[in-house]
């Protein structure tokens, strides 16, 4: 037992010092314009260039989304002052459902106070009351995903990672008469690789299976007014219910789904993460609204995300530094080894002022330790080639294998 908890604080001490530096990068990251943050040492400020953070359009830093919050701030303080259903609703919440709802062409769209309560409480409720519901749920599935599946007590099979072969197999192995629910991300947060969502859809359709498609990561960056990658290929109305986040994209906070009004009227219903807690503040919602409203009429800040990946993805594919996907903005450089990545992360921000974290197990699984790499549309095209120089002193320097790498899924 002693032994036991000498090693829990010794790993705790370790952790609490690795981690310090990037937890104080992180409160200040959001202190300062683009992706500059400053840390201080000793009393003088080092600039840092961050490239992991999730507010990938800059929309944080918008202007019309702080005015927004500012003004609602003014108008009803700080707090919603309660749940939804018991004096929390307010009029910015009402006008940013609507505005999803029609946002993803559904009827109907329910806020949550973020992305993970909206998946745990649609998915407990959308998996759970239908009695002899079946879910298939691909592998690399969110946590917030696999909590709400676990809630909803369903029967749950598990698609290898974007295998619509194995997906079929699963599904044409169960009973025709049980009711079927398929749940898949679009842009897969660590792999950055996207769905075949076309494909998918068509296997729902055959096999009468409705369909949950967490679009976190594309909301705001892909698709005609950023309504995500289904709303790119056009077959949005494929899928039954559109989840996604108000804090990666949108750059403030909140969840949400979208779909049919009687579909969201049980989920508004049973959702115990929706009904047992207290509602996202006004400011939030407005500056929310704000940022989709700017970037339903704005391509710029999609474009210039756009750019910024594909031009990393280039400088990357030409110094042979391996990531997992060219398909998006998340950029999974392949490390492959906990101690590297933790060193290749200690590196570029001692050495170069960049900050990247790196992600490890339970994460990724162990072997398959990246650093996360998120070019942001405020990014300059210089700052891109600065950052894949950097990349590649640092993989000289601690002899990180190049190529032959795990892209290609
Ligand atoms: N779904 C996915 C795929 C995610 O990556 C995340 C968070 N990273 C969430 C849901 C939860 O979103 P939020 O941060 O708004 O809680």
């Amino acid at each position: 037992m002693t032994l036991h908890v000498d090693l829990f604080s010794q790993e705790m001490k370790e952790f609490a010092h690795h981690k310090r530096q990037f937890l104080e990068i992180g409160r200040n990251a959001g202190r300062f314009p683009s992706a500059v943050a400053r840390q201080g040492h000793d009393g003088t400020d080092v600039e840092i260039s961050v490239w992991c953070s999730n507010d990938y359009l800059g929309m944080g830093q918008n202007p019309s989304v702080i005015e927004a919050m500012k003004e609602a701030i003014d108008a009803f303080g700080a707090g919603s002052g309660g749940s939804r259903n018991i004096g929390g609703t307010n009029h910015y919440h009402v006008l940013l459902e609507k505005e999803l709802a029609a946002f993803h062409g559904k009827e109907a769209a329910l806020l949550f106070s973020s992305g993970y309560t909206a998946n745990d409480g649609a998915l407990s409720v959308l998996a759970g009351r239908m009695p002899g519901t079946i879910v298939y749920s691909d592998a690399l599935n969110h946590a917030s995903i696999i909590d709400g599946l676990r809630h909803s007590g369903a029967q749950k099979r598990i698609f290898r990672h974007n295998d619509v072969a194995h997906l079929e197999e699963l599904i044409a192995a169960d009973p025709a008469d049980r009711p079927k629910l398929i749940v898949l991300e679009s842009v897969y947060s660590m792999s950055g690789d996207i769905a075949p969502l076309a494909e998918i859809a068509d296997i729902a359709k055959r096999y009468g299976a409705s369909t949950f498609l967490d679009e976190v990561h594309a909301v705001g960056m892909y698709g005609p007014e950023g309504a995500g990658i289904a709303a790119r290929e056009g077959i949005a109305d494929d899928f039954t219910v559109i989840m996604g986040t108000l804090a990666k994209g949108f750059g403030t906070a909140g969840g949400y789904i979208a779909g049919p009004a009687a579909l969201v009227d049980a989920v508004r219903s049973f959702s115990r993460s929706f009904i047992f807690t207290t509602s996202l503040p006004p400011a939030i919602a407005a500056g929310a609204l704000a940022g989709v409203r700017h970037l339903r009429s704005s391509d710029e800040e999609r474009d210039r995300l756009r750019d910024n990946a594909q031009l990393l993805h280039r400088l990357l594919d030409e110094r042979n530094i391996p990531f997992v996907s060219p398909m998006s903005h998340i950029v999974s450089v392949f490390v492959g080894d906990d101690s590297l990545c933790r060193k290749a992360s200690e590196f570029l921000l001692q050495r170069h002022g960049i900050y990247v974290q790196a992600i490890n197990a339970p994460s990724v699984k162990a072997g398959e330790e990246i650093l996360r790499v998120a070019p942001s549309a405020t990014h300059t095209s210089s700052d891109v080639e600065k950052f894949a120089e950097a990349l590649d002193g640092i993989w000289q320097e601690l002899d990180i294998p190049r190529t032959e790498h795990t892209r290609g899924n």
